[in-house]
């Protein structure tokens, strides 16, 4: 099974998109808290309301998030660095109102 991105929105696996990098949610507690926060601000309600109450957590450790949603396209690995953690979500910058489903191609 290929590494497959778990972001909200996001279809990236690492079969399809070779050029991506695919990384682990760390397993560090505070550095992980910042990264669930981060992912979960991109998961959206079915209303299309951004869902802050609940936070979303991954269901298996191996858990992977692309490079597409870092500002540089690289993590950082220092806590000051934009790149700390990744901030950039497909959902918060559309409003989609259907069911998320882009299958094309
Ligand atoms: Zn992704």
């Amino acid at each position: 099974m290929p590494k497959s991105c778990c972001v909200p929105g996001c279809n990236s696996n690492k079969r399809k998109n070779q050029d991506l990098k695919f990384y682990i949610i760390p397993s560090e507690r505070s550095r992980r808290d910042r990264w669930l926060n981060a992912i979960s601000r991109a998961k959206l309600n079915p209303d299309g309301s951004i869902n802050k109450g609940k936070r979303w957590s991954p269901k298996s450790g191996q858990c992977y998030v692309c490079s597409s949603h870092f500002i540089t396209g690289v993590k950082v690995n220092d806590s000051t660095h934009p790149d700390y953690v990744p901030s950039i979500f497909p959902s918060t910058t559309t409003s989609r109102q259907d069911d998320g489903k882009e299958m094309s191609k």
